[in-house]
């Protein structure tokens, strides 16, 4: 495995493997590696082609302070996993080599509601700091491939989007990998290292809602069904953001489920200072 620091280092090493017609399928991380950002490495070695993985913890992208100073940082374990998944080529910048003309942005995309519902809506400016990150990442490392986690769902659906308004298309393919779960059903998350262990035994709570709502998608109405994930969140201690129905293609938020349409259930909550999201495509057959 290859580790660069330098933007132009990887540029000109990518550039090179592809016009010798090499494939390139990135992996965009904040490191804190767990089996969930593996098994988007694992996909991508799959697919065959150079798998390249960035760490860079994005400053733009939290809308909290507190969130990025406390964000887990872990290089060593990241480059063991990292080499023992496969990846060919890290990329681990420091904030200067991604900004280097300073943090602001002047870049203005139209995600329509997309940036202002649900994460938008409870994280002001943090799509605006994912779509800036990720113009840059893919304007350095140019690849063929881009490994997404259903995990961060809303985040799939603003970079596909980026990637129609930035003219990337037809040449870049999005691959959206499954969430990888923890035995108890809590979705892998580096935030997941800062939970206390009585935090830890109550936060697969989220993953609970999230199957009750697919259970009773026929026999109750959303409605009814939130009411009781939201009061079920609070009583175990959790201070719920949203518990939210929404069209699985363009994440239109909806009311009640229809049962001929592909429905995604999300949820956020913090316990304590932790905030948690997780999601679930409430009928994949029709996906
Ligand atoms: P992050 O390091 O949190 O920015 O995540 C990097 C990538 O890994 C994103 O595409 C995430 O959606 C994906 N990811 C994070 N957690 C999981 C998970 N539990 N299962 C699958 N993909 C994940």
């Amino acid at each position: 495995m290859i580790i660069f620091k330098k933007e132009q280092d990887i540029r000109h090493y990518l550039t090179e493997q592809s016009s010798q017609g090499r494939t390139i399928g990135f992996v965009p991380t904040m490191g804190a590696l767990h089996d969930g950002h593996r098994s988007l490495l694992v996909k991508a070695k799959e697919d065959g082609g150079l798998v390249v993985c960035s760490v860079f913890i994005n400053p733009t992208q939290f809308n909290d302070k507190k969130d990025f100073e406390k964000y887990p940082v872990a290089h060593e374990a990241d480059l063991a996993l990292l080499q023992e998944a496969g990846c060919d080529v890290a990329f681990m910048p420091d904030v200067s080599e991604i900004y280097p003309d300073g943090l602001s942005d002047t870049a203005d995309y139209d995600f329509g509601r997309l940036d202002t519902i649900l994460e938008g809506a409870h994280r002001p400016g943090h799509f605006r700091g994912v779509a800036q990150v990720m113009t840059r990442l893919l304007d350095i490392t140019h690849p063929h491939n881009l490994y997404l986690g259903q995990k961060d769902y809303q985040q799939c659906m603003v970079i596909k989007r980026l990637v129609e308004l930035t003219g990337r298309k037809d040449h870049l393919r999005i691959v959206i990998c499954p969430t990888i779960r923890e035995a108890d059903g809590l979705a892998m998350s580096s935030r997941n290292t800062r939970l206390t262990d009585p935090q830890r035994a109550l936060a697969a709570t989220i993953y609970q809602c999230l199957v009750s709502i697919q259970g009773k998608q026929q026999t109750d109405s959303f409605g009814l069904v939130q009411k009781e994930c939201m009061d079920l969140l609070k009583e175990k201690g959790f201070d719920p953001e949203y518990v939210a129905l929404a069209d699985a293609e363009d994440l239109t938020l909806m009311d009640d489920f229809v049962a001929e349409k592909s429905m995604v259930a999300l949820i956020a909550a913090k316990i304590g200072d932790i905030r948690l999201i997780d999601n679930m495509i409430l009928n994949p057959s029709l996906n």
